[in-house]
């Protein structure tokens, strides 16, 4: 159809997450019209992103270096853990302005189907941090669906006797959504309204 670099670029982008085969095709096609310098901003860009980022060795979020801007930040507080699935919901909650703790990513949620157990998710890394013994809160933020559900419960019913207090954004959330699409007037909210989970 098209000539080696231009297919392999379409075979690229159509590999990208909600790029269909026409997508990749018009943006293939966009890349190829515009200056070259434009182009390769892109590609500088990703090349930049791969070698530079890398994950945050106390609370797992995205960090350029060993630990990511919010545990090197000594104005927020550490007694407070939010406890949220992926990066991407730390932007959430960050855009409520709700809370002015630290956070825990568990890179993904409980998922018997597809294989994710405890030992899949940041949760021993977790468990260490609380054994530390400068948190007070946990709050659950995990999303409002089936699988972030589970996780709540499950996290809550290893945590209480630990001696911490362990506390679920309210409900109110749209059920079965990802935080990441939640207004932040809603999760601020959410997380304002939290209570205690009983497990
Ligand atoms: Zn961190």
């Amino acid at each position: 159809m098209y000539a080696g670099p231009l297919r392999s670029l379409v075979d690229e982008l159509g590999r990208l997450p909600g790029i269909g085969p026409k997508s990749a095709q018009r943006i293939a096609f966009y890349l190829l019209r515009v200056p070259t310098e434009d182009a390769l901003r892109l590609a500088d860009a990703i090349v930049s992103m791969k070698e530079q980022v890398t994950t945050c060795t106390k609370c797992f979020n995205v960090a350029e270096g060993d630990l990511c801007s919010f545990c090197t930040d000594p104005r927020r507080d550490t007694s407070v853990l939010c406890v949220v699935e992926d990066p991407r919901d730390i932007v959430a909650v960050e855009k409520t302005q709700e809370f002015r703790g630290r956070y825990h990513v568990l890179q993904g949620a409980l998922n018997p189907i597809e294989g994710i157990g405890p030992e899949q998710l940041r949760v021993k890394e977790l468990l260490t941090r609380i054994g530390e013994g400068e948190v007070n809160e946990v709050i659950l933020c995990t999303n409002p669906n089936l699988e972030g559900e589970a996780t709540a419960m499950y996290l809550a019913r290893l945590l209480k006797p630990l001696g911490v207090k362990v506390t679920r954004i309210a409900s109110g959330l749209p059920v079965g959504g990802d935080l990441e699409y939640a207004d932040e007037l809603t999760l601020g909210r959410a997380l304002e309204g939290r209570r205690e989970v009983d497990a």
